[in-house]
């Protein structure tokens, strides 16, 4: 397409040859480095959706390019078929940066998310003994995990269920962040894999109660079922911490990640677990295609690299607290109902209904600020920039979002 070419042209293009399954703000980017990107027009953003999270290490981080580009003059794909001499450095160095014995490496994250499924399902009938196809795995209202018919028939969310059944059987859904249910719901013993993310965010940066979390390590391992922690989204230094769950020093049986995985450079996601659970899986009986390629576990390691070095957990936490903080005073505001969040994924929840426009018309002044954020749910606008974000930007681009926010008041009348 020639460079004289507008957003608008492009936005035309999508609508006409692209399926309609996204509603993008008007913005059309061909450029990003660090926390900024930039539209086809030369204009300048803060990029505070992270590609929901992918780009935790910041757009074209030069590390994570430079071995993108050596490995993809080397070699990019040899299927599993064979050995590569990458996957196994890669196995290795995360596996050992996570703390659990095996990896098993796919792509998406709702890819991961099947995988974790699917092996949990496959050690409740070899370890735990429950009769064959009776396998019950335990969900949570709200939750998001992808978007396969698999993941989907977990969701209460009728926009990601509507006009998609039958479902998947097998799977129960209870309240989040009530331990008394999850007890309940443990008592079968049929039930094999709890799963849930230790923050909700497509739901809305929800933050469960401290003691949530350990209390579901601990209902699980009195209940011999599997705690799968989908860190897709909250994984890899977005909440201040290498994992969300290390904020409450429990181990997951199954941890399921992607999006940073790669530094949002390609897709590549990845369940681990200890030699118990992983090794139910046997040849033949689950794989990938893309999952393990060379090119995608040396983008994976620089991207945990890029973590280490740069102690991104560290910053996020500091840079989180701060940016809360002036935040805070939004919340005299009275159609502004709550400010959360952890390290650098946070949420503003604002006192409307979901059906209203006003959300949206933030996200369009904030974009014209130059700043861009999504509303999720309607209601809620989250707030995860990439956790290189200076503390100088962050100041400019708190300063953005207390502007738009101050003029909420008189936007809503
Ligand atoms: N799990 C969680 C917690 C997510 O937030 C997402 C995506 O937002 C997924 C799974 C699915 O990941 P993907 O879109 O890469 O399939």
């Amino acid at each position: 397409m020639s460079k004289t070419k507008k957003s608008g042209d492009y936005i035309a293009i999508e609508n006409q040859y692209g399926a309609h399954n996204y509603h993008p703000l008007p913005v059309v980017l061909s450029r990003g480095q660090g926390a900024s990107v930039w539209d086809v027009e030369g204009k300048k953003y803060f990029d505070f959706l992270s590609a929901y999270s992918a780009v935790n290490q910041g757009h074209c981080h030069p590390h994570i390019i430079k071995a993108l580009t050596d490995q993809a003059a080397q070699l990019t794909l040899t299927s599993r078929a064979f050995y590569n001499d990458q996957l196994g450095r890669f196995e290795k160095f995360a596996a050992e940066f996570f703390g659990f014995d095996k990896l098993l490496p796919m792509n998406s994250g709702a890819e991961a998310v099947e995988t974790a499924l699917k092996l949990c399902r496959k050690w409740g009938y070899e370890k735990k003994g429950v009769p064959i196809n009776k396998a019950k795995i335990v969900f949570v209202s709200g939750n998001f995990h992808g978007r396969t018919l698999g993941v989907i028939s977990a969701s209460v969310d009728p926009s990601s269920t509507g006009g998609f059944g039958p479902y998947m059987p097998g799977y129960q859904v209870i309240p989040y962040n009530d331990l008394a249910s999850l007890g309940t719901a443990l008592l079968d013993p049929e039930v094999v894999g709890f799963i849930c993310e230790p923050i909700q965010g497509e739901a809305g940066v929800i933050v469960p109660d401290d003691d949530y979390i350990p209390g579901v390590r601990e209902l699980c391992s009195k209940h011999n079922v599997l705690f799968i922690a989908d860190e897709v989204q909250t994984g890899i230094a977005r909440t201040g911490a290498r994992i969300c769950c290390d904020h409450y020093e429990v181990k997951p049986d199954i941890l399921i990640l992607g999006k940073a995985l790669s530094g949002g450079v390609l897709p590549v996601s990845a369940v681990l677990a200890d030699d118990d659970v992983m090794e139910v899986i046997r040849p033949g009986e689950h794989g990938s295609t893309f999952g393990g390629n060379p090119l995608s576990s040396v983008v994976a390691v620089a991207a945990l690299e890029v973590i280490q070095r740069e102690h991104l957990s560290e910053r996020a936490e500091k840079l989180g607290i701060k940016f809360r903080e002036s935040l805070q005073a939004l919340e005299e505001n009275p159609m502004i109902t709550d400010v959360r969040g952890k390290g650098l994924l946070n949420a503003i929840e604002l006192d409307i209904d979901e059906g209203s426009d006003l959300a949206w018309q933030i996200c369009l002044d904030l974009a014209k600020s130059g700043l861009l954020a999504k509303p999720t749910h309607g209601n809620i606008i989250r707030f995860a920039p990439p956790l290189v974000i200076t503390e100088e930007e962050l100041d400019q681009a708190t300063q953005i979002i207390l502007k738009v926010f101050n003029k909420v008041e008189s936007m809503s009348v």
